[in-house]
């Protein structure tokens, strides 16, 4: 049985108070919602001590939204996996597209840091997916399959066996365009291909959450797909309600 996952990350967004308020919420209200579903917040590294706290007690996990490519040193503004761990994060996302658009990271730099995650005992969420134009062009699966060959292969696996992949179109992230179901089905089950190719049964276990507007009202639909094993969530996860409501999508 694949782990069910419903991973809200909060962006830039919410100031630590707000963010703390946000935690209480999910925690509040994660009673609702069936217990094997795990539920993960991503809030921005400032606020990682504060929701670490509101979280105490509960079995709602802490990820964080990127860690540095190096252990420790004179890279000024970076954060070491060390210090999220320390803080009580279990997760991590890594490539998420908007750190490949904005900040160039390549794949040579996820290496490193999917290497500064396992160090650290972090999971990492790592994000996949196409752009628009790649999209129409019909080379989503290229796209993908090169973004998982350059760094998932890399992975011993031990690492892979504790690894959370995340696809997310790019087309759909923050534009209220969502993939279809099918849509999401059709590459999920394309990435877990391509992941048996390297790692065989393993793939079987790995869990593939689908990311890009999803909202309570196309998550049951996206989620009951096979290949689909739950979601990483943008605007949603910034409500408490919204975000526990995307948990309560998943009927299987
Ligand atoms: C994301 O950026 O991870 C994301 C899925 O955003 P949204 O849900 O806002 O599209």
């Amino acid at each position: 049985m694949r782990k069910k996952i419903v991973a809200g990350n909060w962006k830039m967004n919410t100031l630590p108070a707000e963010g703390v308020e946000l935690a209480k919420g999910v925690v509040a209200g994660r009673g609702e919602v069936c217990s094997c579903v795990n539920f993960i917040v991503c809030p921005p590294f400032t606020h990682l001590a504060m929701v670490a706290e509101a979280l105490n007690g509960s079995d709602v996990a802490l990820g964080a939204q990127n860690c540095a490519a190096e252990a420790k040193g004179a890279y000024t503004g970076e954060v070491a996996a060390s210090m999220i761990a320390a803080l009580g994060c279990k997760y991590v996302i890594l490539g998420h597209s908007e750190r490949r658009q904005y900040y160039g990271e390549t794949s040579a730099t996820l290496n490193k840091k999917m290497e500064q995650a396992y160090a650290n005992n972090l999971t990492p969420i790592y994000c996949v997916g196409e752009n628009l134009e790649e999209r129409e062009a019909g080379k989503h699966f290229d796209v993908v399959k090169a973004q998982i060959e350059e760094v998932v292969y890399n992975l011993t696996e031990e690492q892979f066996k504790n690894l959370v992949i995340a696809y997310e179109p790019v087309w759909a992230i923050g534009t209220g365009k969502t993939a279809t179901a099918d849509q999401a089905q059709e590459i999920h089950a394309y990435i877990r291909k391509v992941l048996a190719d390297k790692f065989g049964a393993a793939a079987a276990e790995c869990p593939i959450l689908y990311g890009g507007s999803c909202k309570p009202s196309n998550a049951a639909e996206i989620f009951a797909k096979e290949d689909v094993d739950g979601g990483l969530i943008g605007g949603a996860s910034l409500k408490a309600g919204d975000f526990l409501a995307i948990g309560k999508g998943f009927a299987k």
